[in-house]
C-alpha cells in the first residue's frame, strides 16, 4: 500500500500502540470467512510474521510478500509495515497502520488486486476508513471458489 496522506505536525507514536493497531487491522479479518489468531508476543507457531520498517522506499507503507507456486499455490512470506510516515512526518498514526495493516492482510488472504473504490480498504492508498461490506463480500466469493480455480480477466 501506498500513502496518500500528508500531515503537519510530526507524529511520535510508542511501538506498543503501533503493534495493538497492526492487531486490530489484521484481525479486521477474522471470521471472514475463516478465524484468524494472532499471537503478539510471537510465542506460538506461526503461518507468517508482521515485521515493523522504518520505510519500506518511496511512498510505500505497506507490503505483503508472497510466492506462489503451482504445487503449492499461494503462500504468505511476511508481512511488513512501515513505522515511519514516507512523509517525514514521524511515525504513522495507529488509525492508519489499522488500515495498512487491514490491506496488506486482504493481500495475504488472497485478494491480488486492488479496488477501484477509494473507500475500499483494497484500494491501492489509504484512503479507507474502514473495511467495507464490500471486501468482506470480495473475501467470501474469493474462498467459495474450488481450489486450483483460474480466473481470468
Ligand atoms: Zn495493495
Amino acid at each position: 500500500m501506498r500513502s496518500g496522506s500528508c500531515g503537519g505536525l510530526k507524529t511520535i507514536t510508542s511501538p506498543r500502540r503501533l503493534q495493538v493497531a497492526a492487531t486490530a487491522g489484521v484481525r479486521q479479518w477474522n471470521g471472514q470467512p475463516f478465524p484468524i489468531s494472532v499471537d503478539e508476543r510471537g510465542n506460538r507457531e506461526s503461518h507468517f510474521e508482521v515485521r515493523w520498517r522504518r520505510s519500506l522506499g518511496g511512498r510505500q507503507i505497506g507490503v505483503a510478500r508472497t510466492q506462489w507456486s503451482p504445487e503449492e499455490g499461494l503462500q504468505v512470506l511476511m508481512l511488513e509495515l512501515a513505522a515511519q510516515s514516507p512523509f517525514g512526518t514521524g511515525t504513522l498514526e495507529p488509525r492508519q497502520v489499522r488500515l495498512i495493516a487491514a490491506h496488506e492482510m486482504g493481500h495475504a488472504l488472497g485478494i491480488l488486486m486492488h479496488s477501484d473504490n477509494s473507500r475500499d480498504v483494497m484500494y491501492p492508498t489509504n484512503t479507507a476508513t474502514s473495511l467495507s461490506a464490500q471486501n468482506y463480500k470480495t473475501m467470501g466469493a474469493l474462498y467459495a471458489l474450488e481450489d486450483g480455480t483460474t480466473i481470468l480477466r
